[in-house]
Parts: C-alpha cells; structure tokens; sequence
C-alpha cells in the first residue's frame, strides 16, 4: 500500500499514476486518485490493477495538484466504495490514509452520530472529523490538528480542501511518509522511489508530525503547532 501527491505546474495526474506504480511492488487490492483544479476534486478509483484505474481516469481533466492512494484493505472489503480517497459529507475534504485507526469506532460514536458514512473504513472517520471541526468554527490546518490528537494507531495521511486550491495537508504516525521537494513543485510519497521521476531531494518526517505543502512551500509543524526546521537530503538514484 501507499500514497503519493503532487502539488505544481506540471499535470498531476500521469505524475501521480507513475508513483503509484512505483509503489505496486508494496502490495495492494484497489487504487484510487484525487486531483483539483478551478472546478473542484474528481475522484477516480477502482477495485483491482492500476492498469485498471489508469484506463478510468479521464484524460481530459487536467490539474495541477492531486493525491493517490494504493489499498491493503484492513476496514471494509476491497471495493470501489472502500477504496481511497474518501470523502467528507458535504465533499468538500478529500483523504487518502494508509495504516489503522484502532479507536475509529469510539470517535464515531462520540461525534459523527449524525454523518451518513459512504464507506466501511475506519479511514472516512478521519475525514468527517475534520469537516466536523471546520463546521464548528476551526481553519482547516486547525481541524486537522485537532483530528489528529484524537487519533489511535498508524497513519499516513494527504488531504485536499476543495476551497483552497494547492494546498496538500499531510501527517504521519508509525507509517511511512516522505516530502519530496522540487524547484516550482513538491511531492508526498511512502516511498522516494515512487517520485525520483521529478526530484531526488526529500524531507523526512518524524511521527506525530503534520505538514502544509504548497508548490513554493513546505512547512513541518508537530502536534502544538510548533514549525519544526529539516534540511533535505539526497535519494539514491538507481530505482
Ligand atoms: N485502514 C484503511 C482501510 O482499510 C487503510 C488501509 C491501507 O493502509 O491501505 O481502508
């Protein structure tokens, strides 16, 4: 399983079908991608092959920021329904997670009583949580902060905010996450192999660290909203 995401000038979709490629070798049963443009978030994903997603996707959407996502099914049973990204109930938050929300249950009782979920993940209850949040008065890094400490288990996280186009939120606890930088873009991947196609330089990220990655920026903060600094380091180039 894994995630990538793409946030530039160039076309996000193919860049993000490749990484998704690269991270085959991982393992998984359904794919899925997610790219934003002035329009809004489309989603395309598919039980089975990338080969498979590749011939959904519609080549005329174009976009130049995106996530997607390679499933090893734990919640639900792999379908098109449980594949990622999910999305909130008003549609307007987009996630892709890999790993396991073991208090997902707990959290839907306390607060999502009311939310119709489209799918039998533990993953969907992160991202209704978080629309939750911003309906009760929070900016969006703040929602997404706040879902965050509530969170037990593993994660890897990218989310997209139809209003605010370009923006990539990104988290991780006990799994992996990298952030790979480039000169008028910048990448999220499990793994730098699934993004040497356009940068050999990546950011590491500690656990119970969130970033806000932009085509020009890369801000890391922990979990009190303190900015933590980290140099890039240089990948290996023979994938
Ligand atoms: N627990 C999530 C699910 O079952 C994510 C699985 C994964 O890591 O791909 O959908």
């Amino acid at each position: 399983c894994g995630i990538v995401g793409y946030t530039g000038l160039q076309d996000a979709k193919e860049i993000l079908l490749k990484g998704l490629e690269k991270l085959e070798y991982r393992g998984y049963d359904s794919a899925g991608i997610a790219v934003k443009n002035e329009e809004g978030v489309t989603i395309f994903k598919e039980k089975g092959r990338i080969a498979d997603l590749r011939a959904e996707v519609d080549e005329d959407v174009s976009a130049h920021t995106g996530i997607g996502h390679t499933r090893w099914a734990t919640h639900g049973v792999p379908s098109q329904d449980n594949a990622h990204p999910h999305q909130s109930a008003s549609g307007r938050f987009t996630l892709v997670h890999n790993g396991v929300i073991e208090n997902y249950a707990i959290l839907k009782r306390e607060y999502l009583q009311d939310v119709t979920f489209k799918s039998d993940t533990d993953t969907e209850v992160i991202v209704q949580l978080i629309e939750r949040f911003v309906n009760e008065g929070r900016d969006v890094e703040e929602a997404f902060r706040h879902t965050l400490t509530l969170l037990k288990g593993s994660y890897a996280l990218a989310l997209l905010d139809a209003e605010n186009t370009e923006v990539i939120y990104v988290a991780k606890n006990k799994s992996p996450l990298l952030i790979g930088v480039g000169e008028d873009f910048n990448v999220v991947a499990s793994d730098a192999m699934a993004m040497l196609q356009v940068t050999d330089q990546f950011l590491e990220l500690m656990d119970k660290e969130m970033v806000i990655v932009t085509k020009e920026d890369v801000t890391i903060k922990n979990l009190n909203n303190e900015e933590v600094s980290r140099e890039p380091y240089t990948a290996e180039l023979d994938a």
